[in-house]
């Protein structure tokens, strides 16, 4: 007995733990893109968020192949406490500045700075922990829906778990299943629309309730409708509690409400502003919104998915 119980608790928390990396795993984006020579600094310290978690990138410079830069010089401030949207064309590097402040990779020159301290200067752990995302592709584990909520917060009761499905909009959906939460994922496989899996993956954020989150495409799969709806509840989860947040987003629509747009462009800040700020300047973001809203009807619904592609 006794040589069987020490392996199997140590198999418990090998376990627990192994749940807790494919959770860290999740904000990876997509797993081929790990770089595993990122080192933690010896004198590392847990990330402090004293001022809210404002964001500075300065002067930052990256490329992943020598030859091909991707960002040349950006630099930009997310402000604490608000709600920033990223905007430009595709491939122009905006999943690349989250994989650099999640220090999957590291500049090249520049610096990143969480609440004034440099993050090659604080713990991975600590780092990865502050921050939230709803990756493009968000991952789904072969287990129950529930537990795939629960992964944001291993240790949320049942009702936190609904809750959370309840404010990203996929309750009366999960519901509606003969098996409700305890529905296997693995299962239903391709049942689970792309819709439906992005809605689980911000019940899981806003179950881990992080001091910064990110959305990447979060809402790119839903409709208008149920966009606009999320949104909505999002938006008033962030306010409540003065979360800083981003918004990477082809449709301005989802964004254009934002406390501050950031557009890149060629891997440098083009312009930024508010929406109203940027569409009298009549420049980039400008151009853009006016493309996508000549595809809206005028009572506001979708002609056709629109991309700033
Ligand atoms: P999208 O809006 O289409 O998601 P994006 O602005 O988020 O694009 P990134 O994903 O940041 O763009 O990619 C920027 C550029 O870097 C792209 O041209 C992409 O092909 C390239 N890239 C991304 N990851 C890697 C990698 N691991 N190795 C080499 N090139 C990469």
């Amino acid at each position: 007995v006794f040589q069987l119980s020490v392996p199997l608790n140590f198999l418990g928390s090998v376990y627990r733990e192994l749940r807790q990396s494919l959770l860290d795993m999740e904000t990876l984006f997509n797993l081929q893109k790990v770089n595993v020579s990122i080192k933690e600094a010896p004198d590392a310290k847990a990330l402090q968020l004293s001022h809210g978690g404002q964001i500075i990138f300065d002067n930052v410079s990256f490329a992943y192949n020598k030859n091909r830069p991707i960002l040349r010089n950006l630099t930009m401030t997310i402000p604490a406490g608000k709600k920033v949207a990223i905007v430009g064309p595709s491939g122009c590097g905006k999943s690349t500045l989250l994989r650099l402040l999640f220090r999957f990779y590291d500049a090249d020159t520049g610096r990143i700075f969480i609440d004034d301290q440099d993050v090659r200067q604080v713990t991975l752990e600590s780092l990865r922990k502050s921050i939230g995302v709803v990756p493009q592709d968000t991952p789904l584990f072969n287990d129950t829906v529930g537990h795939n909520i629960r992964y944001g917060d291993l240790e949320a009761s049942e009702s936190q778990v609904v809750a959370a499905a309840q404010r990203a909009r996929i309750h009366d959906i999960i519901s509606s299943w003969p098996a409700g939460y305890a529905t296997k994922v693995g299962e239903r496989g391709m049942m689970i629309s792309g819709g439906e899996k992005q809605r689980l993956a911000v019940s899981r954020l806003l179950l881990k309730d992080p001091p910064l989150l990110f959305f990447d495409e979060a809402t790119s799969a839903l409709d208008t409708h149920t966009e606009q709806a999320l949104m909505q509840n999002i938006n008033s989860i962030l306010r409540e509690k003065s979360r800083t947040s981003v918004f990477v987003a082809h449709r301005l629509r989802t964004i254009y409400d934002a406390d501050l747009i950031i557009v890149l462009k060629e891997g440098s800040v083009a312009e930024q502003g508010t929406h109203k700020e940027l569409i009298d300047r009549g420049g980039l973001y400008s151009e853009l919104w006016s493309t996508q809203e000549t595809l809206f009807s005028s009572d506001g619904s979708e002609k056709e998915v629109v991309t700033t592609d």
